[in-house]
């Protein structure tokens, strides 16, 4: 799952032994199973309890006869299982398996591709051969700079952070019980993943209604899994045991955080804020994905023990959580934080206050880039498949769809209002405002960008929004659609870095390749630019300019990175980049 396949014969002997179809699973998507289910599909021979392992084993060797060694593939009259590439029902297998392929990966990630390539080519020629094949492929692909930077981002930086590379030093902080404020869609989701950590936690919301409301999410949740077999009723049970539903702040006695997820508005939040702290010491977070947090840390009497933890949604999905330091926010804060977004498994990234933090203030220029073009008359598809073939998961279009338009709107007002005249977002608001004024909110509404059927299914691009923003005859090539979001997000997280909202470039990467999927395959916006070279990006950057505005200017840094040749992990990883 990190931009490389098994290569040292691994990827041969699964073929050999499951055939394609069935190898493909493990060989393509990296899929773990239980030992039991290994020892099914054909992967292991046989599993034994922990304590019989050794005397298993001794007794297999003694045992074993001259058959016993010899591998299904090296056994007179072996055929592969499903069949070759040039058998009937093997030909089936890897015209589909490539277009299967093909479709998942939209053809950016090399070692699917590679991998591909090794499987086909290895099951047309003896075995030895197969294996120099498979080695060749996995050489080039550990050569490529999209594995190097995977690898990089995706395992070795992120374990770092989890680890608690950016931790301050302070003695433990693990969270014993947890008080969450609000239990809508985001403290419910919150909830969940406390509890099933291990941790107290108390549910408070302004009814008990909706307190009972929030709790229920985590009944469905673990309903959900029962129905599965990923959960026994006992850890159901146990799970639920730790939350308690209520509205009354007494029960707050004894927490040691507090997450509030109530109305994303400074008054509701500054009420709760008085409320918590007169009953209890706790460190206190708030989940606003809008809101700065310095600014809402003036309703405390405490500053210094008032943090931003922002989760993503869903909550119980998304592996990234961003940890906001207030100006006045303190060491032991950040530890809290840190250690709570270790016990819920999750990766977190600490950057410092400013308005949209990091992530959502990278997400909402793709977003605006791509509205944008729409209103140009630029093809919606082009825009959304342009997005997709760059390994953006979703379109911008779908975006804001799935995230809602008025969300959208709301957000277009907010900052409007901050930025008075200076606002650069005019061309996308028309476009935005005239979608909420039709009632297509996006997905919730099932009508948006897309059109939708009664049951929520996404059907295609809305045909009423071709008609409204007439399609150019003449439209752009495939890369400058592409270079437009792209950098629409990077020179956003080049400026966090400039401006020190970002002071690890580790976490610009991991943060948002987990939170909002940007191209995997380039590692982050830094290894992509590492990548590319500031240099060239520099280039881009001033045909972007000329072409469709200043908000395209290359920042100063990285003019002076390619002025001296610098790349931003040589400049910024130090011994982070070989770590
Ligand atoms: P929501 O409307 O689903 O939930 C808010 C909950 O807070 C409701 O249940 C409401 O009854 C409760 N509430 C309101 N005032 C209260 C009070 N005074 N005391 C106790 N409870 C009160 O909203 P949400 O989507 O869960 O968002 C909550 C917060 O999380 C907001 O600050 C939002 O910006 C932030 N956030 C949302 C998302 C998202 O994708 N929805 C993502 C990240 C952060």
């Amino acid at each position: 799952m990190v931009g490389i396949f098994p290569g040292a014969g691994g990827t041969t002997r699964l073929t050999r032994k499951l055939g394609a179809m069935m190898a493909a699973p493990f060989l393509l998507e990296g899929r773990l199973v239980s030992p039991k289910d290994a020892r099914a599909a054909g992967l292991i021979d046989e599993v034994v309890a922990p304590e019989a392992l050794l005397a298993r084993a001794k007794e297999w060797v003694l045992s074993a006869t001259e058959a016993d060694l010899v591998k299904p593939w090296d056994q007179k009259g072996y055929k592969m299982p499903g069949g070759t590439p040039y058998h009937p029902a093997g030909f089936q297998t890897f015209v589909g398996a490539s277009a299967m392929v093909l479709a998942k990966t939209m053809g950016v990630y090399p070692a699917a591709k590679a991998l591909l390539a090794a499987v086909y080519e290895g099951a047309l020629v003896p075995f030895d051969t197969a294996l120099r094949i498979e080695a060749r492929h996995f050489t080039s692909v550990l050569m490529n700079p999209s594995s190097s930077a995977m690898i990089r981002s995706l395992f070795i930086n992120k374990e770092a952070l989890e680890k608690g590379a950016n931790r301050p030093g302070v003695a433990d902080q693990s969270v014993r019980k947890l008080g969450v404020i609000g239990a809508g869609m985001m403290g419910a989701g919150i909830a969940y993943v406390a509890a099933n950590a291990g941790i107290e936690v108390v549910l408070i919301d302004a009814t008990q209604e909706a307190a009972d409301r929030g709790r229920a999410h985590s009944e469905g949740l673990l309903d959900k899994g029962l129905k599965r077999g990923k959960v026994t009723a006992e850890r159901r049970a146990e799970v639920l045991s730790r939350i308690t539903a209520t509205t009354d702040y007494a029960a707050l006695d004894g927490t040691d955080l507090i997450v509030e997820a109530v109305f994303e508005d400074p008054k509701v939040k500054a009420d709760v804020t008085a409320r918590v702290e007169a009953a209890t010491a706790a460190i206190y977070a708030t989940n606003t994905s809008t809101l700065p947090i310095t600014g809402l840390a003036a309703a405390s009497k405490r500053p210094e023990q008032f943090i931003g933890i922002h989760f993503f949604s869903p909550v119980d999905k998304m592996n990234l959580v961003e940890i906001i330091r207030g100006k006045a926010t303190g060491d032991v804060a950040v530890a809290k934080a840190l250690d709570f977004v270790r016990q819920i498994r999750k990766t977190p990234i600490v950057v410092n206050d400013a308005r949209f933090f990091y992530a959502n203030r990278c997400i909402i220029p793709y977003i605006n880039e791509g509205i944008r073009m729409v209103a140009e008359g630029v093809e919606p598809a082009l825009i959304e498949n342009a997005a997709k073939l760059v390994g953006m998961p979703l379109g911008p279009l779908q975006l804001v769809d799935e995230t809602s338009i008025d969300l959208g709107v709301k957000i277009a007002r907010a900052t409007r209002a901050a930025m008075g005249a200076d606002y650069p977002d005019e061309a996308v608001d028309k476009v935005l405002f005239w979608m909420a004024d039709q009632g297509r909110l996006g997905r919730k509404s099932k009508s948006g960008f897309y059109a939708y059927s009664d049951t929520g299914d996404r059907l295609g691009l809305w045909d009423g929004l071709c008609r409204k923003y007439p399609s150019d005859k003449m439209q752009p090539l495939l890369t400058d659609v592409q270079h437009r979001l792209l950098f629409a997000q990077v020179l956003e997280a080049v400026k966090a870095l400039d401006e020190g909202v970002l002071t690890d470039i580790r976490e610009g990467d991991v943060g948002a390749i987990l939170g909002w999927g940007f191209a995997p395959w380039s590692g982050g916006p830094f290894s992509w630019l590492d990548m590319i070279s500031a240099e060239r990006a520099v280039g881009i950057c001033r045909g972007l300019a000329a072409q469709f505005g200043p908000r395209f200017h290359a920042p100063g840094l990285l003019r002076e990175m390619a002025a001296t040749g610098q790349t931003f992990y040589g400049r910024f990883g130090g011994e982070k980049a070989a770590a």
